[in-house]
C-alpha cells in the first residue's frame, strides 16, 4: 500500500487501478464470498460504509481517492511554508479539488500583505483602501450592500511591513497542515455511530468484534441477507424453528436468544434489559442496555454482549 499512498500524493490515480487496490483489500478483509469481489456480492458497500471512519460505522479503511485529495491538498499549503522544502517548489499540476480544501481550511494572517491575494486568499478579517480602484462599473443593490460590507471589514485591517503573511491551518491544534485532518474534512458532516466505541474498544478477539459490526449493520450473512445474492441459505432460524432468519430475528426478536439472556441476567445478578420484540435493532437495545451498566463496567459489558452474540452465532 506504501507505493500507490507515495503516487497519490503526488497525482491521482485512474479509476481502474483504484479498483484493482480496492479489490485486493475486500479480498484481504473477507467481506466477498468466494471470487466475488465486485460490489454487489459485497455484505456491505464499500465506499459507502466500509471506508468510513470508526467513529461513523466503517472499518476505517481509506477511501483511496478522498486520501489522495488530502495528500495533495499539502501542495498549497507547502507553498506557504517560510522555508519550504526544495521538492515542494517542483512544478506539480494543481489538483482543484486539493486547492478547494486547502483554501477553505487555511487562514492567513497578514503581516506586510506581500503574499495574501486580496480575492483569493482567506485573509478577512484581520489599510489602505486601493482595493476600491478593482470595482468598476454600476453596482446592483447587492453589489452594494456586499461593498459597504467589505468596506466595514477592511476598516479594522492593518499591515505589518516587515512582517511576511502566514498561514495556519484551522482544523488542526498546532495550526499546521495534516493530512488526517484534512481527510477528516470529508467525513465532518457524517452521523456518528453510537457503537464504534462499544466494539472497537472491547476486550473481545477482533473477529468477534468485527462480527458484532456486521451485526449492528444488520449484515450478518443471515437468510436475509444471503437470499438477494443467491446464496445458500436456510430460510427459517435455526435457534426457534418458527421466524424467518434475520439479523434482527435472530439476535433481537428471537425467543431462544431472549432465553439465554435472561439466564445470563439471572447469573449475573443484574437488571439490564433482555433482547426482545419492544427493541427495533442490536444498536437499540445496546445503547439501552449499556447505558444502564455503571460507567466502570461498561466496557466489560460490551465484551460480554459482544461475546454473547458470538456464542449465539455459533449455534445456528
Ligand atoms: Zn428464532
Amino acid at each position: 500500500m506504501a507505493l500507490p499512498l507515495h503516487l497519490l500524493s503526488v497525482i491521482p490515480l485512474p479509476r481502474w487501478a483504484l479498483n484493482i487496490i480496492n479489490r485486493g483489500c475486500r479480498s484481504f478483509i473477507n467481506l466477498a464470498r468466494g471470487e466475488d469481489m465486485n460490489g454487489g456480492h459485497c455484505l456491505l458497500p464499500w465506499s459507502l460504509v466500509v471506508c468510513q471512519p470508526l467513529e461513523i460505522g466503517g472499518l476505517g479503511v481509506l477511501n483511496l481517492r478522498l486520501f489522495g485529495t488530502a495528500l495533495r491538498s499539502r501542495w498549497p499549503w507547502l507553498r506557504w511554508s517560510p522555508m519550504p522544502p526544495p521538492w515542494s517548489l517542483i512544478p506539480v499540476k494543481d489538483d482543484a479539488a486539493a486547492v478547494a480544501i486547502c483554501k477553505a481550511s487555511m487562514v492567513i494572517l497578514l503581516g506586510d500583505g506581500s503574499r495574501a491575494k486580496f480575492w483569493s486568499e482567506n485573509w478577512l478579517p484581520g489599510g489602505n483602501n486601493r482595493w476600491i480602484k478593482d470595482i468598476i462599473g454600476g453596482l446592483s443593490a447587492l453589489a452594494l450592500a456586499e461593498y459597504l460590507k467589505l468596506w466595514d471589514l477592511l476598516a479594522g485591517v492593518s499591515l505589518a511591513p516587515g512582517h511576511p503573511d502566514r498561514a495556519v491551518w484551522r482544523f488542526s491544534d498546532n495550526g499546521m497542515f495534516s493530512t488526517s485532518s484534512a481527510y477528516g474534512l470529508f467525513f465532518a458532516a457524517s452521523a456518528r455511530f453510537a457503537c464504534a466505541k462499544s466494539i472497537w474498544k472491547s476486550k473481545a478477539l477482533t473477529k468477534c468484534n468485527f462480527f458484532l459490526w456486521l451485526a449492528v449493520h444488520k449484515r450478518c450473512p443471515t437468510a436475509d441477507n444471503l437470499a438477494p445474492k443467491g446464496w445458500p441459505h436456510n430460510p427459517i432460524c435455526a435457534l426457534c424453528s418458527l421466524e424467518v432468519e434475520s439479523c434482527t430475528h435472530l439476535f433481537v426478536h428471537c425467543r431462544f436468544t431472549e432465553q439465554v439472556w435472561h439466564k445470563l441476567r439471572v447469573w449475573s445478578k443484574t437488571t439490564f434489559p433482555v433482547p426482545s420484540c419492544i427493541f427495533y435493532s442490536t444498536e437499540d437495545w445496546w445503547i439501552e442496555a449499556r447505558r444502564r451498566a455503571p460507567k466502570a463496567l461498561r466496557r466489560d459489558f460490551d465484551t460480554f454482549v459482544i461475546l454473547v452474540h458470538w456464542r449465539i452465532w455459533k449455534e445456528t
